[in-house]
């Protein structure tokens, strides 16, 4: 058995309950074998397949808060410090009901690799609690943020562990964390990234991720000589990587015709009114009924199992930005049948192992959220540096760091597909070019 299937069956057997983890590793170490072929006596002899898929540890606590009714509730919370080879470990904190110990480990073996790309000094790791944000009071949502940072503060710092927003974790809650910090460690640090911008927040951190994964679908298109204007898009998702992929769509020039939420989606043909979006999402927290009830050319649907919800429609480009594993197989046919071009993620993971690789079989170009997300990560770091410097910079200068990054990690994972004789494999390029960088690193800081 070769290095990679020996240690797929190790992390099988010991993680056998988690299967999002899994997938990760699985997806990862099978587009790495050609790398770890190459140089399989070295990565063996340091065991950095083994080494790199066990965090170096991983924190579970219990979070006490009081509700509006005075009855206490405990959730649990999640740290999982991944890897810092290159860095400090960076991820964000998702809070969700689906949480569980091998979402938060997925995410966080994913960030890893991310991290890397970015080309800036930023390790993996990510956290989280299976505590729902929605219909809780102001109050209550302080309440569970001050108890989850009483116990996290213990594990975290500016050069330790600097966590950041994810799915349930936005600027209020990224606030009432970062003023329980100080008040627990009486030190002002750039310990949390995605803060408000009168307390130390960078400029463009809102609409990194979603403007970045339009940077890099820009660079892989015009790599193919394809222009982006009049393009029209598929876009899952109305949250905050959706609403901005969908403002920079717009301003590249193409026309997006597609949102969703958890209960249904939107087929907006006259092209998806952001102002409107956020609007109903970002101001009055609504469903996407609202956004259809305010704007006439706008179809709602209701989610139903097993429809094909916005990948349904006639795209040229497709970009999930919802949640894991929401494009399947039946989805990727869908898609090909009607002759999209490029599916770019920008959600962690939302197309199915199976889905990516039929997109790839049938010659769609396929960026995997490992590259086409990370500008979100990469922001935090800049908003680090920022912190660091005790200095702000302008939305420009951000937004054109942003930019460069996005453009250079297209660059660096169609390198690294080439370098293996893999070209246009961009899953494997992103992989590689994560991976060589982090496993060098290990190799140069000896057995820890
Ligand atoms: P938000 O919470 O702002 O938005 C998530 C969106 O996805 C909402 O519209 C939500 O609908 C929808 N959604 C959630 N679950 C489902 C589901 N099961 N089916 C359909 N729609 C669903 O999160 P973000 O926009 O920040 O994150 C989206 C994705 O991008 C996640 O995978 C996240 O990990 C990833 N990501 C985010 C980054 C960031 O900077 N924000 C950076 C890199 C990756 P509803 O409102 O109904 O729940």
């Amino acid at each position: 058995m070769g290095y990679v299937d020996e240690v797929l069956a190790k992390v099988k057997e010991k993680n056998a309950s988690e299967p999002e983890f899994l997938q990760a590793v699985e997806e990862v170490l099978d587009s790495l074998r050609p790398v770890i072929d190459a140089n399989e006596e070295l990565y063996r002899k340091n065991a950095i397949l083994e080494r790199i898929t066990e965090p170096d540890r991983q924190i579970m606590f219990r979070v006490p808060w009081v509700d509006d009714k005075g009855q206490v509730q405990v959730n649990r919370g999640y740290r999982v410090q991944f890897n810092n080879a290159i860095g400090p470990y960076k991820g964000g904190l998702r809070l969700h009901p689906s949480v569980n110990l091998g979402i938060i480990k997925f995410l966080g073996f994913e960030q890893i690799f991310k991290n890397s790309l970015t080309t800036l000094p930023i390790g993996g790791g990510k956290g989280g609690s299976d505590f729902d944000p929605k219909g809780k009071s102001d109050r209550e949502i302080m309440a569970f943020c001050q108890s989850f940072m009483t116990e996290l503060s213990k594990y975290i710092g500016a050069d330790v562990d600097v966590p950041a927003g994810d799915i349930g974790t936005g600027a209020r809650e990224i606030g009432f964390m970062f003023g329980q910090y100080k008040r627990i460690r009486g030190s002002f640090e750039g310990v949390l990234t995605g803060k408000g911008l009168t307390y130390g927040g960078s400029l463009a951190r809102t609409q990194a991720t979603g403007y970045g994964l339009l940077y890099l679908t820009n660079a892989l298109l015009k790599d193919h000589d394809i222009d982006i204007a009049g393009k029209t898009c598929a876009v899952s998702g109305s949250g905050n990587v959706a609403i901005y992929a969908i403002e920079k769509a717009h301003h590249l020039g193409a026309k997006v015709v597609t949102c969703s939420d958890s209960t249904g989606w939107i087929y907006d043909p006259e092209g998806i009114d952001v102002e409107l979006l956020k609007e109903v999402k970002e101001v009055k927290r609504a469903r996407l009924t609202e956004y259809a009830a305010a704007r006439p050319s706008a179809e709602y649907h209701a989610k139903q199992n097993g429809e094909h919800g916005v990948w349904q429609y006639k795209v040229d480009l497709a970009l999930p930005c919802a949640t894991q594993n929401e494009l399947d197989l039946e989805d990727a046919k869908m898609l090909v049948a009607n002759g999209v071009t490029s599916v770019t993620e920008g959600a962690n993971m939302p197309t199915t192992l199976e889905a990516t690789k039929y997109l790839q079989a049938n010659g769609v170009l396929f960026v995997g959220g490992k590259a086409a997300n990370a500008g979100g990560v990469a922001t935090s770091a800049l908003e680090m540096s920022q912190n660091s410097e005790r200095l702000s910079w302008t939305f420009e200068e951000v937004d054109g760091k942003l930019k460069g990054i996005m453009e250079t990690i297209y660059a660096n994972i169609s390198d690294a597909a080439k370098r293996y004789g893999v070209e246009g494999d961009y899953v494997a390029g992103a992989n590689i070019a994560g991976f060589e960088k982090v496993a060098n690193a290990m190799i140069a800081q000896g057995v820890c």
